[in-house]
């Protein structure tokens, strides 16, 4: 039976690589959400063809989450596998964050997860069937220097992930949390090549990560069955 999977911030990176992944597998039908990089979801969309359609809206906007899920439960009568993958990051000491700041990193990490949740449950329930992936970071396990609103954001997917799993686990529905360590991204762009070349040496297994690495283990995860309310950390060992 075809699966209905929702990926959020597809257009680039980590969210990308999920679904190239997942769309490999014909029984999956993908709807790649994105947001302000539709020339890159349009390339997408070419680059695989008929299992994946583009979908243009805003995570921290709770209509256009709406209406995204709306078309898909319209279309397809249900949402298999939602992965909360849409994410923004800012390197900046504690004193310097601003309240905007801090207001726009906690709604585009986690009240984003809130309105995607709160728009599929209802369908998930009623099928006595789902399986959500959000994706948190390193960082919302132990904390990341001169990135305490994005650390905060991502502690909090992972306790709204395991409230989740506890309370939906009756409904046959599974929640986990990937939090990814670092991966060549958009994200680290800005990093520079001294740092990056400091966190290779800091991991065990002396490497970054790659969209495909997080892409492998959700699509484990969208195949498991006795998985509920953990948190997976592929890192190559840098946080263990
Ligand atoms: P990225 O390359 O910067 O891509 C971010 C993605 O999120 C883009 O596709 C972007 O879409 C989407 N997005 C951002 N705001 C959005 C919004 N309001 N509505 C819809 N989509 C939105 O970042 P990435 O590295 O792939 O990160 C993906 C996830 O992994 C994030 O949650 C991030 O925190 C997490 N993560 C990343 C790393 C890392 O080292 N890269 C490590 C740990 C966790 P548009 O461009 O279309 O707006």
């Amino acid at each position: 039976m075809k699966k209905i999977i929702l990926v959020t911030g597809s257009s680039r990176g980590i969210g990308r690589g999920i679904v190239e992944e997942l769309s490999k597998d014909e029984e999956n039908i993908i709807i790649a959400n994105y947001n302000k990089s539709e020339k890159e979801a349009i390339d997408l969309k070419e680059k695989i063809g008929d299992n994946i359609e583009i979908y243009k809206a805003d995570v921290t906007n709770k209509i256009e989450v709406d209406n995204m899920v709306k078309y898909i439960i319209d279309k397809y009568g249900k949402i298999d596998v939602l992965i909360n993958n849409a994410g923004i990051s800012q390197v900046k000491m504690f004193t310097d964050i601003t309240e905007d700041d801090w207001n726009n990193m906690i709604t585009t990490n986690l009240t984003s997860m809130y309105f995607t949740t709160k728009a599929v449950i209802s369908n998930m329930i009623h099928n006595k069937n789902g399986c959500i992936i959000n994706i948190s970071s390193i960082w919302g396990m132990v904390g990341g220097s001169c990135e305490v609103h994005y650390s905060a954001a991502k502690a909090g997917v992972i306790g709204m992930s395991k409230a989740l799993a506890k309370e939906l686990g009756p409904s046959n529905i599974r929640v986990n949390v990937i939090a990814p360590g670092f991966i060549d991204t958009d994200m680290n762009k800005e990093l520079s090549k001294e740092t990056t070349e400091e966190v290779k040496e800091e991991t065990p297994l002396r490497k970054i990560g790659k969209p495909l690495d997080i892409a492998r283990c959700v699509k484990w995860l969208t195949e498991d069955e006795f998985t509920t309310g953990q948190v997976i950390s592929p890192n190559g060992g840098w946080v263990i």
